[in-house]
C-alpha cells in the first residue's frame, strides 16, 4: 500500500487526532528506520523519547518473544512475577517506596494526583489543590491536561476538574508563595519537554522542596520524557536539587511497550489503598518484561556516562550551526532554538527528506530525543545534516 492510499484509508478510520508527515516507516534496528520505499533514515527522535534502547534491541526483543511466547496477561487480580519484580526493580533504582503500574504517561501522572489529593484529605484539607508550572505538560486525560496549562482548554474540554494553580515556571518566590496550607503537591518536569526543551532553574526545585517541606505537600516529579537515562542518569531529579516524594515513569520505561509507573518514597506506600485504584493492563507479563529489560539496559553507569559525553558533543556542534540561537536540554534531550527566520516545522521538514528523523515542538524549536545507543558518528552525522538543512 502507497502512502497516499494509506492517508485515504487513515482519513477514512481514524479521528484526525495527529498531524502526520508522509512517511510510513516498516523497520527499525538500533538508530535507524526504514521506510516502504526502503530509504534508510537516523532517528533522532526516538518515538517520541520511547525507544531510549533504540529500535528492537536485542535484549528487549528476547524478552518480548520468550514472555509472549509463555503468558501474555494475567487479571491483576491474580500474582504473575514480571509486575511484581517491576515494582522491585524501579522502587530500588528511584526513591524506595511503592510504585503503582500502569500503561501510558498520563494513567501515571493520574495515580501521582489522586495519592496527592488522597494524602491532602488526610492532613484534613478539604479542597486540596496541585500547583503546576507555567507550559508542563502532564498528559491528555481530563485531569492531566488540566494539570498542561498550554492545553487545559476550558472552551473544548469544559468543565474541567478544580484543584489546579499554574505559576510561572522560571518564579522561585512566586513558587513558594503559592504553595501553602491547601496544597496537595507541586507537580512538575525538571525539563519541560513538550514545551520546548526548557529546563526548570535549580533554585526553582530547590524552592518547590522547600515548600513542600514547610507545609506537608508532596514534591512530585514528572519523569516521563526526562527518565529513563535520557538526560545522562537515570532520573534527571538526580542530578538536580531536590529529591520527590513521587515520581511518574512511562515513555521508555515499556522499552517500546505501554508501560507507565507511579512510584513513591518510604512513608505514602499505603496511601492508595485496595479499590481505590487500578486498570486492567497494568503489570501484565508481557509488558513488564519488556521494561524490566530496558532497565537492564538503560540502568547501566557506562551507557549513562555516555549519554553525558554525547550530549556535550551533540550540544556544542549544534551551538556552532549557522541559523541557531541557543541549544537548551541535558544529556540526550537538546532543544534547539533557530534564529528569527527559521522555521521549525520546515527544518524538521527538509531534515526527514535528507534521511534525519528530529521533531519540532514549537515554531522556532527543533527537539533531537535520540537512542542513547548511538555513537559519536551517529552524531556527527545528524550535525551534518542539519547543517545543510540550516543552510537551506
Ligand atoms: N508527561 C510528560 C512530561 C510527557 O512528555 C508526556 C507525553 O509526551 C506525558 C506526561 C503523557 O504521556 P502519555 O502520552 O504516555 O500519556
Amino acid at each position: 500500500m502507497s502512502v497516499s492510499e494509506l492517508q485515504a484509508l487513515e482519513s477514512r478510520w481514524l479521528m484526525p487526532t495527529y498531524e502526520r508527515a508522509p512517511v510510513e516507516f516498516v523497520r527499525g534496528e538500533g538508530a535507524r528506520l526504514w521506510d516502504v520505499d526502503g530509504k534508510r533514515y537516523l532517528d533522532f527522535f526516538a518515538g517520541l523519547g520511547v525507544m531510549n534502547a533504540g529500535h528492537c534491541h536485542p535484549r528487549i526483543t528476547e524478552a518480548i518473544r520468550e514472555q509472549a511466547g509463555r503468558l501474555v496477561g494475567v487479571s491483576n487480580l491474580y500474582y504473575s512475577e514480571p509486575g511484581v519484580r517491576l515494582g522491585e526493580r524501579l522502587a530500588e533504582s528511584s526513591l524506595g517506596g511503592r510504585v503503582f503500574l500502569c500503561n501510558s504517561g498520563a494513567e501515571a501522572n493520574e495515580a501521582a494526583i489522586k495519592l496527592a489529593r488522597k494524602h491532602a484529605h488526610a492532613r484534613g484539607i478539604a479542597k486540596p489543590e496541585v500547583v503546576v508550572l507555567d507550559s508542563g505538560f502532564h498528559g491528555r486525560t481530563i485531569a492531566t491536561l488540566t494539570a498542561s496549562p498550554k492545553i487545559a482548554s476550558e472552551e473544548l474540554f469544559g468543565p474541567l476538574p478544580r484543584g489546579f494553580r499554574t505559576v510561572a515556571r522560571d518564579d522561585a518566590a512566586a513558587l513558594e508563595a503559592a504553595v501553602g496550607g491547601s496544597t496537595a503537591a507541586v507537580l512538575f518536569e525538571t525539563i519541560q519537554g513538550e514545551a520546548g526543551v526548557h529546563p526548570i532553574p535549580d533554585d526553582v526545585v530547590a524552592a518547590a522542596r522547600r515548600a513542600c517541606d514547610a507545609t506537608g505537600a508532596l514534591l512530585v516529579v514528572d519523569e516521563i520524557q526526562t527518565g529513563m537515562g535520557r538526560t545522562g542518569s537515570l532520573w534527571a531529579w538526580e542530578q538536580g536539587p531536590a529529591r520527590p516524594d513521587v515520581m511518574s515513569a512511562a515513555k521508555a520505561l515499556g522499552g517500546g511497550l505501554p508501560v507507565g509507573a507511579c512510584v513513591t518514597s518510604p512513608g505514602l506506600e499505603d496511601v492508595l489503598a485496595a479499590g481505590e485504584h487500578g486498570s486492567t493492563f497494568a503489570g501484565a507479563p508481557l509488558a513488564a518484561s519488556a521494561a524490566l529489560a530496558a532497565l537492564g539496559v538503560l540502568d547501566d553507569p557506562a551507557l549513562l556516562r555516555r549519554v553525558r559525553e554525547l550530549g556535550a558533543r551533540l550540544a556544542s556542534s549544534l551551538t556552532e550551526l549557522d541559523g541557531v540561537a541557543e541549544v537548551r536540554g541535558r544529556g540526550l534531550m537538546l532543544g534547539v532554538a533557530l534564529v528569527d527566520g527559521l522555521d521549525g516545522p520546515a527544518v524538521a521538514g527538509r531534515a526527514l527528506d535528507g534521511g534525519l528523523v528530529i521533531n519540532a515542538p514549537d515554531p522556532m524549536t527543533l527537539r533531537l530525543l535520540p537512542p542513547l545507543v548511538i555513537g559519536s558518528a551517529e552524531v556527527d552525522e545528524a550535525v551534518g545534516v542539519l547543517a545543510r538543512c540550516l543552510e537551506a
